[in-house]
């Protein structure tokens, strides 16, 4: 059985872009059918297995009367009755607009079911917005990028429960059925999306980055297990990122190799310089970053600067130690990287440090579970009521500070967004709270919780 989806939200946020992909080319315009004016655009669209009509609400555009709020409301208010679930568009790069607002005051007063979604999502540009989002009171937004086709295993996730709930609900015949609950739903009632693992259709998307000579092309190579790539001793043989699709010993990985980055000073031609851009384009379409070093020169000032450009887009980042096989001291050798690696890139602490030989392939099982986890990770959603615990138990241990005599007081906490993981915690004087107080929770969330591998984000927020 099948379900209508409506696509809602102003004109420019992406709607007629997320529309389309959803039905590819089997796009049906039906702009005859009794209910359905002119304005409205239906298709039978296609999501995973999931098979529902979706209805468009893309005439808005063309209303140039100083009547378009009176019109964007008839017309959505029409859409929306005739869906099962609706989809309320934001474009999280402009943010939260007043008219968002006149929207989500509409939906706020449905029963029916809404699903939050902050659309342009690809990047770091998009944070600020995610959380603005997180603030109209309509639950967690799914991130997606229309454009890019990002974000769409979230969305099934969060369409398929309710998907069997129709789906029930037409079976049984009965009215009344509340929202089916997915498999990792926890006791406490909560919806909790699954982690959408990697598929032979959407392969986990890597990055090897790190400088010429690292040993990427090898790496990439002893995966393929055969000669695909060029590799040689020169520096930054291979010029462009290149995308391989592959199963890395059963993991779906579409794998992106970038030309090596190089020293700023040793850039001469415009060549070299595109191949940097590549490093960092290569970091923006990652889900996971391997930061590639050699054992021999690790942590030059390139390797630092990709590693937290990668925690800067939000990426979940393995560093990976290459040409063990030829390093002598290795007891002494990782003693002295875990010691660099947590004094030159503080940021990263957390993130799962990997020797290995990408020449012998020693250490690749290992390098592999690694990003399988950040990736995991990266997704992770813990529940509400288990971060609230948490977070009491964390104020017992050490209360907040008190800066000039009144404490800060912590009410509530919830994880506002994935891929990376972000929370919101709600509390008095924010912009009071120490930086270290800060470091205690997103250290803790990261032990507690177990989460290596992934930048953590932590916003505060003054309860309005
Ligand atoms: P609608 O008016 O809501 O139907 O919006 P459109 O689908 O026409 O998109 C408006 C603009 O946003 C177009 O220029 C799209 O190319 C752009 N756009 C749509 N989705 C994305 C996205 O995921 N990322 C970015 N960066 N731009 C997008
Ligand atoms: P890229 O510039 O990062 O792509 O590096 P390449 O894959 O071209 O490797 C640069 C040089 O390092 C080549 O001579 C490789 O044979 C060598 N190399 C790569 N991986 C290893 C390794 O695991 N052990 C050793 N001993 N040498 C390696």
């Amino acid at each position: 059985m099948s379900f209508t989806l409506a696509i809602v939200g102003r004109p420019n946020v992406g709607k007629s872009t997320l529309f389309n992909r959803l039905v590819g080319k089997r796009l049906a315009l039906v702009d005859d059918t009794p209910g359905v004016t002119r304005d409205l655009r239906e298709g039978a669209a296609r999501l995973g297995d999931l098979r529902f009509t979706v209805i468009d609400t893309a005439g808005l555009e063309d209303a140039t009367d100083d009547s378009l709020e009176g019109r964007m409301r008839r017309l959505t208010e029409r859409a929306v009755e005739m869906a099962d679930v609706c989809l309320f568009v934001i474009d999280a790069r402009a943010g939260v607009t007043p008219v968002d607002e006149i929207f989500a005051d509409i939906l706020r007063k449905r029963s029916g079911h809404v699903i939050l979604a902050a659309n342009k999502a690809e990047g770091a540009a998009a944070e600020p917005g995610v959380y603005e989002a997180w603030g109209l009171g309509l639950g967690d937004p799914v991130q997606i990028s229309a454009e890019h086709g990002e974000g769409m295993n979230e969305l099934y996730a969060r369409l398929m429960p309710l998907s069997d709930g129709f789906a029930a609900r037409t079976e049984a015949e009965a009215p009344e059925i509340d929202v089916a609950i997915d498999e990792d739903a926890d006791p406490d009632g909560e919806t909790v999306p699954a982690y959408a693992a990697p598929t032979p259709e959407r392969p986990l998307q890597v990055a090897v980055v790190g400088r010429p000579n690292a040993g990427k092309s090898t790496l990439i190579n002893t995966i393929l297990g055969e000669e695909r790539l060029l590799t040689g001793p020169e520096a930054g043989i291979t010029r462009d990122a290149i995308s391989l699709a592959l199963d890395w010993d059963g993991l779906p990985v579409r794998l992106f190799d970038t030309a090596g980055m190089r020293k700023k000073a040793r850039v001469q031609h415009k060549l070299e310089k595109l191949s940097v851009s590549d490093g960092l384009r290569a970091v923006k379409f990652a889900e996971v970053v391997v930061v590639l070093l050699d054992a021999a020169i690790p942590f030059e000032q390139q390797d630092l600067r990709i590693a937290d450009l990668a925690e800067r887009e939000g990426r979940a980042v393995v560093v990976a130690v290459n040409k063990w096989d030829i390093e002598e001291d290795r007891q002494g050798k990782l003693r002295a990287l875990k010691e660099a690696f947590d004094r030159l890139l503080p940021q990263l602490r957390g993130a799962p440090l990997v020797t290995v030989s990408a020449r012998t392939g020693k250490g690749l099982d290992r390098l592999r579970l690694a990003v399988q986890k950040a990736h995991e990770v990266w997704n992770r959603r813990i529940p509400t009521a288990q971060l609230n615990r948490w977070l009491a138990g964390m104020i017992e241990q050490h209360p907040p500070p008190a800066p000039g005599g009144r404490r800060i007081k912590l009410r509530y906490m919830t994880q506002a967004k994935t891929r990376p993981p972000g929370f919101v915690v709600m509390c008095s004087h924010p912009d009071k709270m120490p930086e270290s107080y800060r470091r205690y929770l997103v250290g803790g969330l990261r032990t507690d919780f177990d989460m290596p591998g992934t930048p953590i984000r932590l916003h505060l927020r003054s309860q309005s």
